[in-house]
């Protein structure tokens, strides 16, 4: 696909441009807003989707709209790292990493960021830490989970406050609605 990568994912551009086969999903996610409790949900619907460890989900109001974190697990760091390693690093911060992946996105944040760190979440499990963060395997698991995102978002109401400066729009995802 050669259309251009939404502006609002630039860092990213070139992985995806290369190897996603929904780039117009992708762009379309980026223009949806989602307050701190529909973000929670959606994440939690995407992991239980795909049978991950539910992450822990911190929507900040600091952080801005279209960037986020996946932090992985402890498991994760020990399977990738090694027992030791982890318990050292564990020691130097002065407290345990999480047994539970972390996400940190923005309130609002948007439908994109969440599909985007939900995709790491995945590739952390099933492919590794060391995968490369935003390379080919990453591109095909937010291929993967865009698309279930799509499902629910598309069964939600979309409030019409995007407008013509780019400002995304408002959208109400309730779990009671998505899932009927
Ligand atoms: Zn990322």
């Amino acid at each position: 696909m050669d259309s251009n990568y939404s502006p609002l994912d630039q860092r990213h551009a070139r992985w995806l441009n290369r190897f996603s086969r929904c780039l117009d999903l992708h762009a379309a996610q980026y223009r949806i807003a989602l307050d701190g409790v529909e973000s929670k949900n959606l994440a939690l619907l995407l992991t239980a989707r795909f049978d991950l460890a539910h992450p822990i989900v911190k929507p900040h109001r600091g952080r801005k709209p279209n960037t986020g974190r996946c932090e992985p697990s402890r498991g994760q760091l020990i399977a990738a790292y090694g027992e030791g390693r982890v318990t050292v690093s564990e020691e130097a911060r002065g407290r345990r990493y999480p047994e539970h992946p972390v996400v940190r996105v923005g309130n609002p944040t948007l439908v994109g960021v969440v599909s985007h760190e939900i995709a790491h979440c995945l590739v952390n499990h099933a492919d590794g830490l060391h995968t490369p963060g935003h390379g080919r395997v990453w591109v095909a698991r937010y291929d993967e989970v865009a698309r279930v995102a799509e499902i629910w978002t598309r069964r939600s109401s979309i409030e019409p406050s995007g407008d013509e400066r780019g400002n995304p729009a408002m959208i109400s995802l309730r779990a009671d609605r998505v899932l009927s």
